[in-house]
């Protein structure tokens, strides 16, 4: 044929025949073809003060949709416009079955990446691929996965106790709910309770900072004696878990470790910040104590030399806040490979679909060790039905096709969010002298 005649052939061809595209479809998928038709971007506080973002990706199949979250309680905003202005117009017209792909191409798109507001764009994105991905298979997401490697996902429970006698039964108490895992802190102070002094004591400079001042060696005195209490009460039964929240140096940090040793503690968490992983290999020289890190992490490529010299025993971070389900599993499978566990993240200003996309992660992972419970009030379960339940110490999931959970959009807009005070920013702890403490 010569070239005129080939073009011309290939112009004349029509669009594939319906029995041509249930071919394609089954040398595929078996699934005919889908796009993705439009982007909506739900913000709510769910009746309370949450500052929720969730990503809904609609496909050309009448019906089917996939959810996800970004939220994000501190910088809301600049999350909602990365959402709308940045990835919805690139994602409509794509093809969502390819979560891998798209995964990769929007991490390389903003260039720069990384990050708790690009990460947080691409969890949104990727935990709406899974759901879409699972609610077209017929399965819950952890089906996709690799199955149940567990009957449930376990959850600590969050404890604290203002004496040493009221932590002791607090965490019986908690016990006897049904919690085995749980999670102590100590004092008045939040954070870094029982090493604060009160406002206006201790050695100030003058005209200087005059609120709670954290002392690392009041915390580093304080602390072990309260574990040490606890266990002489309640055995070695509970699984017993401490969070510094990044409040200590390295040399604090391996003296805790050590003198806390004997508690036998299930893990203490963030013993350091971020900017201070190098001395992990220190500590690991002086002390067994498990050790759980992440909390603040959203590039996963600070976890790799901590899990791969098995510097640390359990990854801490949150599944949307890493990228979702797509890195999370790979996380998974490195630790796996080191002996290291999951204990993703959750806490208060969390959401209903994030904790999901954890729980599926989780469920169809070996590695898992442990998730970081969240409950909600009424108003947030008839808001999102499927929302995950706990009961006596495990997470439960709805068991439907794809993440399990669906939000009713005119609830959730009865609830709008509000503007944060003071920029929405996280709290500063100060030292006796002012300065900033890292939390
Ligand atoms: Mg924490």
């Amino acid at each position: 044929m010569r070239r005129r005649d080939l073009f011309k052939t290939v112009l004349a061809a029509p669009v594939l025949s319906a029995a041509a595209q249930d071919q394609v479809a089954k040398r595929t998928n078996g699934l005919p073809p889908l796009t993705i038709k439009d982007v909506k971007i739900i913000t709510t506080s769910g009746g309370r003060n949450y500052r929720w973002v969730f990503l809904k990706i609609i496909t050309s199949e009448p019906g089917l949709y996939g959810i996800g979250s970004a939220n994000d309680i501190y910088q809301t905003a600049a999350l909602i416009s990365a959402l709308e202005k940045n990835l919805k117009p690139w994602l409509i017209g794509k093809d969502p079955s390819k979560i891998e792909d798209l995964w990769h191409s929007a991490n390389y798109k903003t260039y720069w990446r990384g990050g708790p507001v690009n990460n947080k764009v691409l969890g949104a994105m990727d935990e709406a691929l899974w759901d879409i991905k699972g609610k077209r298979a017929g399965m819950p997401v952890y089906e996709l996965l690799g199955g149940k490697a567990h009957d449930a996902v376990a959850c600590y429970d969050h404890v604290s106790g203002r004496s040493h006698e009221n932590a002791a039964e607090v965490v019986a108490k908690s016990f006897e709910s049904g919690y085995r895992h749980i999670r102590l802190q100590y004092g008045e102070g939040g954070y870094g309770g029982g090493g604060f002094y009160p406002a206006g004591k201790g050695e100030r400079a003058e005209q200087g900072y005059q609120g709670p001042a954290f002392d690392e060696d009041l915390y580093v005195q304080t602390i072990p004696k309260v574990f040490e209490y606890v266990r002489s009460k309640v055995g070695f039964e509970p699984k017993l878990l401490h969070d510094v929240h990044s409040h200590l140096g390295g040399p604090n940090a391996m003296l805790f470790s050590k003198k806390i040793e004997d508690s036998m503690l299930y893990f203490v968490e963030d013993i350091l910040g971020p900017e201070n992983l190098g001395w992990y290999k220190e500590i690991r020289k002086v002390s067994a104590t498990p050790q759980a890190v992440g909390e603040v992490f959203s590039n996963t490529a600070e976890y790799y030399p901590l899990i791969a010299e098995r510097l640390i025993n359990f990854i801490r971070c949150r599944v949307t806040a890493i990228g979702g389900i797509t890195p999370a599993k790979k996380l998974a499978h490195l630790c796996e490979v080191f002996g290291v566990k999951t204990a993703f993240q959750e806490g208060g200003e969390n959401d209903p679909v994030n904790q999901l996309a954890a729980y599926h992660v989780d469920l169809s992972s070996t590695a898992f060790g442990i998730q970081e419970e969240n409950h909600f009030p009424p108003s947030v379960h008839e808001m999102m039905p499927g929302t995950a339940q706990i009961r006596r110490g495990y997470m439960y999931g709805s068991g439907k096709p794809g993440l399990g959970i669906d939000i009713d959009e005119a609830l959730a807009a009865k609830y709008p969010i509000t503007e944060p005070k003071n920029g929405g920013a996280y709290p500063t702890d100060r030292s006796l002298g002012g300065t900033v403490v890292t939390p």
